[in-house]
């Protein structure tokens, strides 16, 4: 992505992108797509093939920041210690781990952890 960043500039790059591939390059938009920005304002003219491509470019896409679904509260901000930012809840191994002792501790009633295999 070039710098500084423009969404139009983006739009742009994206309708280039996948241009040479469009089966009917002739035939007429299927919408005319605004981007106003501080920059400007710019109009594009969306083809079926352009259309189609981000449909497909939705479909693969996948967040860097996507971690999974917290068990808890069904929130998506699991931060990189797979740690919920919504409730708290800790998952993977460790976050496992943790619950399991948590579990024990609380049944055994003394706020002690108990002895024996993990
Ligand atoms: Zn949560």
């Amino acid at each position: 992505m070039t710098a500084p960043f423009d969404p139009a500039a983006v739009i742009a790059e994206f309708i280039d992108a996948v241009a040479p591939y469009n089966p009917q390059p002739d035939a007429p938009p299927v919408a005319l797509l605004g981007v106003r920005t501080a920059l400007g304002d710019e109009t594009f003219a969306m083809s079926d093939h352009v259309i189609r491509a981000m449909c497909r470019a939705l479909a693969s896409y996948r967040d860097p920041e996507d971690r999974g679904e917290c068990v808890g509260c069904g929130g998506r901000h699991l931060d990189e210690n797979l740690h919920c930012m919504d409730c708290g809840r800790l998952h993977g191994i460790l976050g496992q781990v943790i619950a399991d002792h948590a579990r024990r501790v609380a049944a055994s009633g003394d706020g002690n952890a108990p002895s024996g295999p993990a």
